[in-house]
């Protein structure tokens, strides 16, 4: 009998772990044809990985209408967990995710306004604690803690350069405080790109290859997806659509620009509109919603009072589809995606501004373009941006993070 090569077969194991990932539970005869192994090779591969305990039965099927009942394989999902904690604009959200993605432990809370740096490192530390305390001796298992972070992020180094949207964020070392504090793998990345990696695993963008996610809330940025890879550009600063430029000396913007697509279309920029407006004197429901006071407005209230048939609320939110769509056709045109997610805070279950932005952006991008092009929102909850940053340890593990227990194994 041939004696396997131990690191071809750790090589081989992690293949068939990552084709259940994306394929979910198969039968040994499945496997086989999706690699070409034969039978023989996967049912060694199988057991090996039943030993390692990353391989459950996961049940019996009748592949085909005939032939006999077969074992179906599943990744175990105790094989490894995953923390994903996401610092947003308005929402700090922490979940723990088993190997199969699935959502174990979630909690949220406001981004705290803190004081300081520091205080603001304890906050997001307490809320990861909090996390892992409610997963309970599972914790042992955990490989890793994703962030995800709403500004400007240095995934080499792990920490934020800066974030507008959050109050002492600048150049906060995500990686080192939390490395120490946790004892675990870290990983940092932009939010907006944790929220695409969320959609292409688990949400719409399943099936593509090419995507965009466009995360919608306090402020615009994009997570841009390349032949099935997050794609990071050069410093890692690659997704940045809220700061393209689409009106020249329009209004200031937090990056220090001035008329950014993020001035005309977010959440901050769809409620400073609202307000402006009342404040001129247009009669509206917002009023009322604000109780009284123009400051209170916020891009949610513009959004139902839009849905109450509100002429200013509908105006506001027509412009910054309009806006938007601007942004979103200078992607489109670049990249050719197959698909765009619209997600965050603004867009989600928002069905009036997903139909002006289906409306208006066919006006904008190449006519050779699909039209109408596909243009949806995400079906992922609030905690997609944390789901995105577990994910980012997941996929680790997947692409070699369990080798070190196959090797262990392979030379026994
Ligand atoms: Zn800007």
């Amino acid at each position: 009998m041939r004696i396997p090569d131990p690191a071809n077969t750790v090589e081989q194991q992690l293949e068939l772990l990552r084709l259940l990932r994306q394929f979910g539970p198969q039968t040994r005869r499945q496997i086989a044809e999706r690699t070409g192994h034969s039978l023989s090779q996967v049912r060694q591969l199988t057991q090996g990985l039943v030993e390692q305990r990353l391989l459950i039965e996961h049940g019996i099927a009748t592949v085909g209408g005939a032939g006999r009942p077969s074992q179906v394989w599943s990744v175990a999902p105790d094989a490894c967990y995953a923390v994903g904690l996401d610092v947003g604009g308005a929402w700090t959200h922490a979940v723990v995710l088993d190997a199969l993605g699935r959502v174990l432990v979630k909690r949220s809370e406001p981004t705290t306004r803190a004081k300081s740096s520091l205080a603001l490192l304890h906050d997001l530390r307490r809320l990861v604690e909090a996390a892992l305390s409610e997963l309970g001796a599972r914790r042992r298992a955990v490989r890793g803690l994703g962030v995800a972070f709403s500004g400007f992020v240095d995934y080499a180094r792990g920490k934020s350069l800066d974030a507008p949207n959050i109050p002492h964020a600048h150049a906060l070392p995500l990686h080192e405080y939390l490395s120490s504090a946790f004892r675990l793998p870290i990983v940092v990345d932009d939010s907006s790109r944790a929220m695409a990696l969320a959609e292409l695993r688990y949400g719409a963008a399943r099936y593509s290859r090419n995507f965009i996610g466009v995360n919608v809330g306090v402020g615009i940025g994009a997570g841009i997806v390349v032949n099935g890879q997050l794609y990071r550009g050069a410093l890692g600063l690659a997704g940045e659509l809220g700061h393209i430029p689409v009106m020249p000396q329009g209004p200031p913007c937090s990056c220090g620009r001035r008329g950014c697509l993020e001035t005309l279309a977010s959440g901050r920029a769809i409620a400073a509109r609202a307000r402006a407006l009342l404040e001129q004197g247009t009669p509206s429901r917002l009023g009322v919603l604000g109780g009284g006071d123009p400051a209170r407005v916020t891009a949610e209230m513009v959004s139902k009072a839009a849905l109450e048939h509100d002429d200013l609320a509908l105006r506001v939110l027509d412009e910054a589809g309009t806006w938007l769509s601007v942004g979103l056709a200078v992607v489109i045109n670049l990249f050719s995606p197959d698909l765009v997610v619209l997600t965050g805070g603004v867009m989600r279950g928002n069905h009036l501004l997903l139909s002006i932005v289906q409306r208006e952006i066919d006006q904008y991008i190449l006519p050779l373009l699909p039209h109408p092009f596909p243009v949806v929102l995400t079906w992922l909850d609030e905690n997609v941006g944390a789901l995105g940053a577990a994910t980012l340890i997941l996929d680790q593990e997947f692409e070699g993070g369990f080798a070190d227990r196959m090797a262990l194994t392979a030379t026994r």
